[in-house]
């Protein structure tokens, strides 16, 4: 099966100013991945008539469809209208129907129709018009030797509806798109490299018509398994076949599928379980709460935290003894300790977590670095703690951190 190409082109000044960002590609490329249209390329030029001519015709030689957003208001700096006109060798000429859509839209909200906006309803003769629901700029389809040029307006939600409602339907019934199919496969405790190492194997026996990527965040990394292919259900029981292979080699690294993070996993596991939790948190001063209360529904397992940052609040408010503080300082697997099991029993809940360490910049002492971060889960039956070496980066190793024990959680609840 042939893959569909497309070429997004991105039309207007205040894009390469930098004044706005350009969201509108990122949405469509999501829109036509799940249409089982590859994007090739991306291309953004100004308000200027050569560089969009010379645009169209390089994404005309390398593509089957160009999608283009902006350039269609009905001022005098936007130009992607007459460049189409003279790219198709077509007169603008004003479209009954256009006519009769912008009339409307502005009979409805009480307003006249200015010749400006009349001049909206020109259409190059030569295009089929696709209508604008909410907006006055209508679409234009232009097919040529085969291959489609659509041009939308720049506004985002204009866009959207105008590609949800007619252009996705519209380019599936063009061209012979193939089902595309992306299995997630979310993996925490282990970094990209080390991931890839012992996964080669398994990589290297990936059929063609199946991509890997490797997706990494802070504390995470994503596998992405992407294949095209005629049927649905061929693909996703091919890709169960290989996520159980690739289970056989790094399972105790996976936490779960698709478009849940780990809190939201861990959330799962403890309503699930009918468990409850609590937490202590010093060098992650509430971040590691904020993870687990971002979850819908996390009153149901999470009771509440303590941040106790200064060795005073460690001690008053928490109950860790003088004496483990004095001889083994905040950071240690002593104090640490002592932290998750307090909190378990102050807030009386079936585990309880803590995070203790140097955030940096300052702080560190030779044998304690910044980025010394000690973390503990306990429950009924067990603590467990970890040390971990972060970076030098405090807002990294705050989230480092949580993550952390996020995995330790998930790694110990029973
Ligand atoms: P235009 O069709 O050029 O009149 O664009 C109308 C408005 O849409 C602009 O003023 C921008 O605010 C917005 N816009 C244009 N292009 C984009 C884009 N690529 N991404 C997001 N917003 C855009
Ligand atoms: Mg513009």
């Amino acid at each position: 099966m042939r893959t569909i190409t497309a070429e997004l082109l991105t039309i207007g000044d205040e894009l390469l100013y930098g004044q706005i960002l350009d969201t509108n590609s990122q949405w469509m490329s999501v829109a036509l991945s799940d249409a089982g249209i590859k994007v090739v390329r991306k291309t953004t030029v100004g308000d200027i008539e050569s560089e969009i001519m010379t645009a169209f015709a390089e994404a005309e030689s390398r593509v089957d469809i160009v999608l283009i957003t902006g350039g269609l208001g009905p001022t005098n700096d936007d130009l992607t209208k007459p460049c189409l006109s003279r790219y198709f060798n077509c007169e603008l000429a004003i479209h009954e129907e256009a006519l009769a859509e912008v009339t409307e839209f502005f009979r409805s909200r009480g307003r006249e129709l200015t010749e400006v906006n009349r001049q909206q309803a020109a259409l190059p003769v030569c295009c089929t018009k696709i209508t604008n629901a909410i907006g006055t700029a209508p679409g234009m389809w232009f097919e040529r030797n085969g291959k489609v040029f659509m041009s939308m307006p720049g506004v985002p939600h204009e866009m959207k509806r105008m590609m949800t409602d007619i252009v996705i339907p519209k380019l599936k019934t063009t061209f012979e798109t193939p089902v595309i199919h992306h299995k997630v496969i979310r993996t925490i405790g282990i970094g990209e490299s080390f991931l890839a190492e012992k996964i080669k194997d398994w990589e290297d026996g990936l059929p063609p018509h199946v991509k890997l990527a490797y997706l990494p965040s802070l504390g995470e990394v994503k596998l992405r398994l992407t294949s095209l292919g005629a049927s649905f259900e061929t693909l996703r029981d091919e890709a169960e076949d290989l996520t159980a292979k690739l289970r056989t080699r790094v399972n105790q690294f996976i936490y779960g599928y698709g478009e849940d993070p780990i809190e939201v996993v861990i959330g799962r596991t403890l309503s699930e379980r009918g468990l409850t939790i609590s937490v202590a948190e010093s060098c992650t001063g509430g971040y590691l709460s904020h993870l687990i209360t971002s979850v819908p529904g996390s009153s149901s397992y999470f009771l509440g935290s303590i941040i106790p940052y200064a060795y005073d609040i460690k001690m008053r408010e928490l109950g860790v003894r003088p004496e483990t503080l004095e001889k083994f300082g905040a950071v240690s697997e002593e104090t640490i300790s002592e932290m998750a099991n307090l909190v378990r029993a102050r807030f009386n809940t079936s585990i309880g977590v803590a995070t203790s360490g140097i955030a940096g910049p300052g702080g560190a002492t030779p044998e304690k670095p910044v980025g010394t971060v000690w973390i503990a889960y306990s429950d009924k039956n067990k603590l467990v703690t970890r040390k971990l070496q972060l970076s030098t980066d405090r807002a990294l190793n705050i989230r480092m951190a949580s993550v952390a024990v996020l995995n330790l959680i998930r790694q110990n609840v029973g």
